[in-house]
């Protein structure tokens, strides 16, 4: 029997159909053809990107030039451009803004076949300072409301380059489906004086049936109501609003449990593609009801026109089995 699960953040409505019950190797990945060809990202190609606003490098490198550990640049095909001034603007009785934010891209690593899941962990805490000191940066540009983060791994997930690297867009208004999150957390919160996800954090770590791994600051969870076959969320223990603004001592646990997370990914559905996205609290006020995390969605089904028509999901692997396939790696 089809299950509907309701997620209690958003009120979003799943339907787990295990009919068919799929394993693991079920999934047959996307093609996986190497996109190959010249690479601007590699080390050594650094004039083939505009300038880096962020790099760790070996001491006494200069900018722009081999020796780094990860770079920032500005996307040289930005969906949206930093100059100009934000004009919101009525036209009858529909409104617009120009494409007024920032788009960049942050280069993993100086080398091309690695990827964050094979990367040593001080690299992959690399990773999350820069998302830090970047988002930190942009928030202090009036004009902009929100920054996102996130990766694309793999064709079939979005990503054009195959060398590791995840973007981080800055926009001029709160998107929908983060407003969402943040207003169903707000909801909750006022409902019952309790942190939604907090809540579900303690459920979880109670009844383990949906717990895949956990350090002393971090779970990772298969959520109840996962839309995707193997979607997994990493949620910080201690409750905190916005990732930008956690203590720095957590980041090495933060890059311990991304690592490991993503290397049971990697063993259980074969370097499968994936985004994952960083929910943090949107730049409006202290929103001290909504807890930051990161969502990790491998592609593995097509989302078609049943999603399409009614923002429901059909999800064929139940979210016990997947967190129990990714308990299990050795
Ligand atoms: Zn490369
Ligand atoms: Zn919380």
């Amino acid at each position: 029997m089809p299950e509907l699960r309701r997620d209690p953040i958003h009120g979003r409505w799943v339907i787990i159909s295990t009919e068919r019950s799929r394993r693991p190797s079920d999934f047959t990945p996307e093609e996986r053809r190497p996109i190959g060809g010249f690479c601007p990202l590699c080390e050594g190609n650094e004039d083939r990107t505009p300038p880096e606003v962020l790099a760790f490098r070996d001491n006494g490198t200069p900018p722009n030039s081999p020796g780094w550990m990860l770079r920032v640049v500005p996307n040289k095909f930005p969906a949206l451009r930093i100059e100009g001034e934000l004009n919101r603007e009525g036209e009858g009785i529909y409104d617009k803004m120009n494409g007024i934010g920032a788009h960049e891209v942050v280069i993993e690593t100086p080398r091309h076949y690695e990827t964050l899941a094979t990367l040593p962990l001080k690299a992959v805490e690399n990773v999350l300072w820069a998302y830090r000191e970047r988002i930190i940066d942009l928030r202090r540009d009036e004009r902009l409301r929100y920054v996102l983060v996130f990766k694309n791994h793999g064709v079939a997930a979005g990503a054009s380059l195959e060398h590791s690297h995840s973007q981080i867009i800055a926009l001029p208004i709160i998107p929908t489906t983060v407003r969402e999150e943040i207003e169903g957390s707000k909801n909750y919160f006022s409902y019952k004086d309790r942190c939604v996800f907090c809540d579900i954090i303690r459920q979880e770590l109670q009844q383990r049936h949906r717990v895949i791994t956990e350090n002393s600051s971090f779970v990772s969870i298969a959520p109840f109501a996962s839309r995707f076959p193997f979607e997994t969320w990493i949620l910080p223990k201690i409750h905190h609003p916005s990732f930008e603004h956690t203590e720095s001592s957590l980041f090495e646990q933060a890059a311990q449990i991304l690592s490991d997370t993503l290397q049971r990914l990697n063993q259980v559905l074969d370097d499968p593609p994936y985004n994952y996205i960083i929910h943090t609290s949107s730049m409006e006020q202290d929103q001290d009801y909504y807890h930051w995390h990161v969502e990790i969605m491998p592609k593995l089904t097509k989302v078609a026109g049943f999603e399409w028509g009614t923002g429901f999901y059909i999800n064929p692997t139940l979210p016990e089995e997947a967190a129990e396939y990714m308990r299990e790696v050795k």
